[in-house]
């Protein structure tokens, strides 16, 4: 295995709520990273702060428009403020953004002859669109910048084949609009039934637009969904998303979020550590570059599941813990295989 790299900046601490409680707050990241420690992993990272973050600024209005980005800076500046129902700016909002930015193309470049790069990343990204809450959904679901599919977007023009997964719990529909006319990415997307959960998109018939449909690829997971039937899932999807890509990937950008794992907080799927080491084992094959965003991820997530995929992922013996196997009803199931009926029908569709 080559590099191992774990971007982590003070900056990505700084991202605080202007008053009150948040459930995505900096203790997040301690919690994560305490999992790392005590899985034994850190021995195995190289880690590194971000780059100076001022220049992703600029790189940023590849995927947001540049009033966005001014409401962002300005908020900030004064201070900080709710932008919407869901989701705050601190004093230090903006700066951390860019911070998550430039860490995530500096990986993008330090993975060049391979590697995996693992950016422990606030305030999370998946939800920003191009000008903020994307695809019609209510709120930026406290998300700020969308560094992975800046990083995708880069990748594309590197002339690389770009494959993005996204694991999280929710829809990752801010990356999957912002790619969404652009055929060299493809976005595959796995995510709790929309109907049930924010943000309230990601059908399997959303599948791209123009040159660029049948390029995006959402897989619904209804609630009470276990390991078998994630993984299940996870097997059936990679394939068509790898169909769509005409081959294997050149890298693959990872939009990780932890909270599809049981008890983590804010979900209703079932997943234990076993589908976490799946979906690491397969991803890990599918390319010698590989780039992971950190997303969503509240409580038992970050601390279990995440040293758990890290470790994986990166193929270090360490975080062997063992949990037993989710196993989904029935109905469940059926409904399961619907949606993935319906994907491949949405796939099928002529242009
Ligand atoms: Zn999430």
């Amino acid at each position: 295995m080559s590099r191992r790299l774990l971007y982590r900046d003070a900056l990505f601490y700084m991202h605080t709520p202007p008053r009150g409680y948040h459930v995505e707050g900096p203790w997040r990241l301690e919690r994560a990273y305490r999992g790392l420690a005590e899985a034994g992993l850190l021995p195995h990272l190289e880690e590194r702060p971000a780059p100076p973050p001022a220049r992703a600024r600029r790189e940023l209005e590849m995927v947001h428009s540049p009033s966005y980005i001014e409401l962002i800076d300005r908020v900030a500046s004064m201070g900080g403020d709710y932008i919407d129902p869901d989701t705050y700016v601190g004093p230090y909002t903006a700066m951390a953004g860019y911070a998550v930015a430039a860490a995530t193309l500096d990986a993008l470049a330090e993975v060049k002859d391979g590697g995996v790069a693992l950016v422990l990343a606030r305030p999370p990204g998946h939800h920003a669109g191009r000008e903020g809450s994307a695809m019609g959904a209510p709120t930026l679901g406290f998300c700020i910048f969308n560094a992975s599919a800046l990083a995708a977007l880069r990748a594309a023009d590197m002339g690389y084949k770009v494959l993005a997964i996204d694991f999280d719990l929710h829809h990752g529909n801010g990356t999957q609009e912002i790619l969404y006319d652009d055929p060299r990415v493809v976005h595959l997307d796995l995510h709790q039934d929309p109907a049930t959960i924010y943000p309230g998109t990601g059908w399997p018939w959303q599948t791209g637009e123009g040159e660029a449909k049948g390029t995006k690829l959402n897989a619904v997971l209804p609630p009470f969904s276990g390991d078998d039937i994630y993984t299940y899932m996870f097997d059936a999807v990679l394939d068509l998303a790898l169909e769509a890509l005409g081959g294997a990937p050149d890298i693959v950008v990872v939009d990780a979020g932890f909270d599809a794992y049981r008890g983590d907080g804010l979900g209703l799927l079932e997943l234990t550590i076993n589908a976490y080491r799946h979906i690491a084992h397969r991803i890990r094959k599918l390319a010698d570059r590989i780039i992971v965003v950190l997303e969503g991820g509240y409580s038992s997530g970050l601390e279990k599941a995440f040293p758990v995929f890290t470790a994986s992922l990166m193929d270090i013996d360490a975080a062997t813990w063992t949990e037993e196997e989710t196993r989904s009803p029935r109905k469940v199931w059926e409904a399961a295989g619907k949606n993935l009926r319906r994907l491949e029908e949405a796939l099928r569709a002529p242009g």
